[in-house]
């Protein structure tokens, strides 16, 4: 136990020990917060964040990528309020409910009925593994049990459990539990950094599809899926690709029998600037992962849209030919609502064409930084924005935490991929915000490269 700790105190100064006391925080070194800030959030509104001392910031990442139409949203508020008096929850094994089967013929109109069946989970890396289970168990049911195996790209990244993990391709989440794993066929990514001189983004997506069709001859009848993020793999670094990539992969798949999983996660709900990433290289993949943004945020829940043939393969009396996999809060009803009053906001706010306006605007905001020396790649891909610092050596391993936080000393809450800096912003910034933080990202920019190591942490 630390010292220092009162745990029967209720005086919020003490929320940061308490919580380092017995909070295990995800995705963290917890000895670095011994220097890195530990923020108590007290509450949330629109785009900002507000802490116990009374400081507040602004969510440019979307608490992880999630929230689209800020924090205490009315209207989603007002939705949850209003079905927490019909349904918290009820079991989807034998039961069904209104919200759930209202979300699901939505999403599949989303799709003109192409994906209109809706499996449901609560997280993101549960419907990476659904989809994998999915494909698995459609080609035995269809006489293919050959094909077990899985083909993800490098740099790729679907989610932390053990399924998701294996066809995850960030070293430091693999490496440390590589053992456990069922490994995947990994292949070049289409990332357009890798442009050569006088290559195009399109350039660099033929050649990725060049390797990926190597990788499908030469384990032919083996492949069940191949599984992508479309457009912008994430969580690698806002790797960015050209939709060229997408029509190649849906052809070689179609040409090799494999399925297409496109991992939406983060890349959905209207991210890339299309409801659906696919959407912008005109194809339609034969699973779909939602997560994320679907509930606006607020509640997690997840989601694999897939096609009526996928779906009839499992259509039958025999139980083992039926999908086998279950969660206790599988279409929860207040996820569900949540989502509905996400998709809603959609609709009556134009929110994709408003998005758009806002978008230019951002990208005005941030040229100081697209021009900046210490800047590379500076890309944008609908309301994603990222650019790699030019930094070396010491600075460059501990770039991300001192931009962490310089970036809420300056009341922006900002959290870089290495050296990767990237905005993903709410939907619901007014042009007041935007413009300041043009400004302020680029003040945090010039103090964390100019200072280098120096004493910002401590
Ligand atoms: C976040 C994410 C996941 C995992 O979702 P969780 O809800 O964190 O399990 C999977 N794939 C992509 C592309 C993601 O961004």
């Amino acid at each position: 136990m630390r010292p220092g700790v009162n745990l029967a105190s209720d005086n919020q100064s003490d929320w940061v020990a308490r919580s380092l006391h017995s909070v295990w925080h995800p995705c963290t070194q917890m000895q670095h917060h011994e220097t890195l800030p530990l923020i108590p959030v007290s509450h949330g509104r629109g785009a900002w964040l507000f802490d116990t001392q009374g400081r507040r910031y602004l969510d440019c990442i979307s608490s992880w990528w999630v929230n689209l139409f800020g924090h205490a949203n009315p209207d989603i508020n007002a939705a949850l309020k209003d079905q927490l008096d019909k349904l918290e929850h009820a079991m989807l094994a034998g039961f069904t409910h209104e919200p759930v089967i209202r979300l699901s013929e939505k999403l599949a109109a989303l799709t003109g009925g192409v994906l209109g069946h809706c499996f449901y989970a609560s997280d993101g890396a549960s419907a990476t593994e659904i989809s994998l289970k999915m494909s698995f168990h459609y080609w035995r049911n269809s006489g293919q049990p050959g094909r077990q195996e899985f083909i993800c790209l490098k740099g790729s990244y679907h989610g932390e459990t053990m399924g998701a993990l294996g066809v995850t391709d960030v070293a430091i989440f693999r490496d440390a539990y590589g053992p456990l794993l069922h490994g995947a066929h990994v292949v070049a990514s289409p990332d357009a950094r890798q442009a050569q001189a006088g290559e195009t983004a399109a350039d660099v997506a033929r050649r990725a599809a060049a390797d990926l069709e190597q990788c499908l001859q030469q384990h032919a009848g083996k492949i069940a899926a191949v599984i992508l993020e479309p457009l912008v793999q994430c969580a690698t670094g806002m790797a960015m690709h050209d939709a060229e990539y997408l029509r190649l992969v849906r052809a070689l798949c179609d040409r090799y029998q494999v399925h297409l999983i496109a991992d939406e996660i983060a890349v959905g709900c209207g991210r890339t600037g299309t409801f659906f990433a696919c959407e912008q290289a005109d194809i339609w993949p034969d699973f779909v992962c939602l997560s994320k943004g679907i509930s606006g945020g607020y509640l997690p829940l997840s989601l694999v849209m897939t096609r009526d043939a996928i779906f009839q393969a499992f259509y039958d009396t025999d139980v083992r030919r039926g999908f086998l996999h279950s969660h206790s809060y599988t279409g929860n009803p207040l996820a569900c609502r949540a989502a509905l009053a996400t998709l809603d906001l959609f609709e009556s706010g134009d929110v994709l064409q408003q998005n758009r306006i806002k978008a230019a605007r951002i990208t005005r905001a941030l040229q100081p930084l697209a021009q900046h020396a210490r800047v590379e790649h500076f890309r944008q891909q609908g309301m994603i924005w990222a650019f790699d610092a030019l930094v070396e050596g010491a600075d460059a391993a501990s770039f991300s935490r001192r931009f962490f936080t310089m970036a809420l000393e300056n009341e922006l809450l900002l959290r870089p991929i290495g050296k990767t800096v990237y905005l993903m912003p709410p939907y619901i910034l007014d042009d007041d915000e935007i413009d300041e933080i043009g400004r302020r990202v680029l003040r945090v920019f010039d103090q964390v490269t100019a200072n280098g190591d120096s004493g910002v942490l401590s």
